[in-house]
């Protein structure tokens, strides 16, 4: 493995952060207007775009199923979106990823209350510099909740790793590249639940411990983002309702 330093006598890392200090997140909800939802989330340097369309007619139909929505999401990288381009089209890594987000959000999603119906949620990876999993993973919860999809809550993530033998929050692409471990995490906030958790590398019992607590107390800054996003996406509607109803009374 190439040697590249992470950290320095300091304790700062590559790209100036302290250990536990997050990449600047930015937030838009609502930003398509031919998708059902949409997000659109700038973290750190990814770039993501979510899209949601449904509850809506199963297609291919033989995959309905009765009891309940069949939520599909689909994660793609696009090939200006890495260093070194990358192919179109699907690749072992962003079939694993697909699954894995969809898994989490139909964790949240009430998808007994869609039966026969399909929810597709596709995530757009414009610009990646790691930890795109997590960021399509928030902007696709935000994505559903604009799409009015009842949900027990977003679904909110944090990537924890470890660079020389030092816990650290949110990993940019040289610390997930070159670091010692690297573990995401997605919650339900509301009820607690993991939905989704990842590892790559080595940690001790007792680091996993400490990363789990410093990713959940991050993602929970994350969670207050989304909402936020929410919360202007409504104020926006409201602000273009009153502005319509003025104009009308001309
Ligand atoms: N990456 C890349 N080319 C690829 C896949 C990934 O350059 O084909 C980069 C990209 O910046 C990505 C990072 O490696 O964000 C880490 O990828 P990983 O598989 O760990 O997923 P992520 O951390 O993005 O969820």
């Amino acid at each position: 493995m190439e040697e590249i330093k992470l950290m320095d006598e300091e304790g700062r890392r590559i790209d100036g952060r302290r250990p536990d200090e997050l990449r600047p997140i930015k937030m838009k909800v609502g930003v398509l207007t031919r998708a059902d939802g949409s997000a659109y989330l700038q973290w750190g340097k990814n770039k993501v775009l979510a899209a949601v369309y449904g509850p809506r007619e199963v297609f291919p139909k033989h995959l309905q199923d009765p009891e309940r929505a069949l939520l599909r999401a689909r994660y793609n990288m696009a090939s200006f979106s890495v260093e070194e381009r990358k192919r179109p089209g699907p690749d072992r890594r962003s079939i694993e990823l697909s699954k894995v987000i969809s898994e989490a959000l139909r964790a949240a999603v009430f998808v007994e209350q869609f039966p026969k119906t399909s929810i597709d949620v596709f995530i757009e990876i414009l610009q990646a510099d790691a930890g795109t999993r997590i960021a399509g993973l928030v902007a696709a919860s935000a994505a559903l909740a604009d799409a009015g999809i009842p949900m027990k809550d977003l679904v909110t993530g944090m990537t924890v790793g470890k660079v020389e033998d030092t816990l650290i929050l949110d990993l940019c692409k040289e610390e997930d590249n070159y670091g010692q471990a690297d573990l995401p995490i997605a919650i339900i906030p509301r009820t607690g639940e993991i939905v989704l958790l990842q590892m790559d590398g080595h940690m001790t019992q007792e680091e996993i411990d400490r990363a789990l607590d410093m990713a959940i107390r991050g993602a929970m800054k994350v969670y207050e983002i989304q909402k936020r996003a929410l919360l202007e996406r409504y104020e926006r509607l409201v602000r273009e309702k009153e502005y319509i109803a003025d104009i009308s009374e001309v």
